[in-house]
């Protein structure tokens, strides 16, 4: 599943190709995304102009200069390939963004499963989300009312999007690695010291350091983690093997030495 850094990517290639231009055409190319956006709402994108694309959270919105936007959401497996209108798209391309400038933007997902849907206010195109995992205002202070009234483990809140936007599976899983916090501890009663811990954790897993440039899949990503998908294997710190549980439906990977409490 692309995850906040990956979804950022994508949304910067996006702006890059699209922002400024006026779109020709939107065409739906699967079943699911033809429910989602059918023909009468793709044409109302004809001949709007792309004023600007912003990421919230994993959301993608492109804000059209009536007021609209269009939101895309690539879900397990989507992204975004930059081509031209004469070429053929390929063959895991959903939907098609044709500009009049001759250039196209191609939702590319082998899955099928992005979302992309038409909206007449950019401010009905998203669900409530909570602050973005990058922000800098980002701070224990809000993860403390944050998550005050939360009953359960930390591990689901976090990934809960209207407590931190952005914030998936798998990074969620490594920042209480780095700050040392078990997943199953009860996310109200984390205290004030181990949230400061966990903000510079998330801020740590999050950073681009140690990134190659360019694009990165999870099956290219998988070597650098610490715990996820790392089952039975050592603990980078410790050498205790990594233990999975499943929790709110979801693997979480942790180490049960370092993570104790
Ligand atoms: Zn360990």
């Amino acid at each position: 599943m692309p995850e906040l850094p990956e979804v950022e990517n994508a949304m910067r290639r996006l702006r890059t190709a699209i922002e400024g231009k006026t779109i020709a055409v939107v065409r739906t190319l699967h079943s699911s995304l033809k429910r989602q956006l059918p023909p009468a709402k793709a044409r109302r994108l004809r001949q709007r102009r792309v004023v600007r694309v912003e990421r919230r959270g994993k959301h993608q919105l492109l804000h059209l200069d009536d007021g609209s936007a269009l939101h895309a959401h690539f879900r397990m497996n989507g992204d975004w390939i930059v081509s031209r209108t004469d070429q053929v798209p390929d063959r895991f391309t959903r939907a098609l963004i044709d500009l009049t400038d001759g250039t196209r933007v191609e939702l590319h997902d082998s899955r099928a499963l992005s979302a992309l849907s038409f909206h007449t206010t950019a401010a009905s195109a998203l669900p409530s989300l909570g602050i973005e995992a990058n922000d800098d205002s980002l701070d224990a202070a809000y993860l403390s009312n944050a998550l005050s009234r939360r009953r359960g483990p930390i591990k689901p809140a976090l990934m809960d999007q209207k407590v931190i936007a952005g914030l998936g599976n798998i990074y969620a899983a490594e920042a209480l690695w780095r700050a040392r916090i078990s997943p199953r501890a009860m996310a109200a009663s984390i205290s004030k010291l181990r949230l400061v811990r966990l903000v510079d954790a998330i801020r740590a897993v999050l950073s681009d350091e140690d990134r190659p440039p360019g694009r990165y899949t999870d099956s290219t990503d998988r070597h650098r983690f610490a715990v996820y998908d790392r089952e039975g294997k050592p603990c980078r710190v410790c050498s205790t093997p990594i233990r999975r549980i499943v929790q709110a439906g979801r693997s979480t990977y942790y180490c049960p030495k370092c993570q104790r409490s």
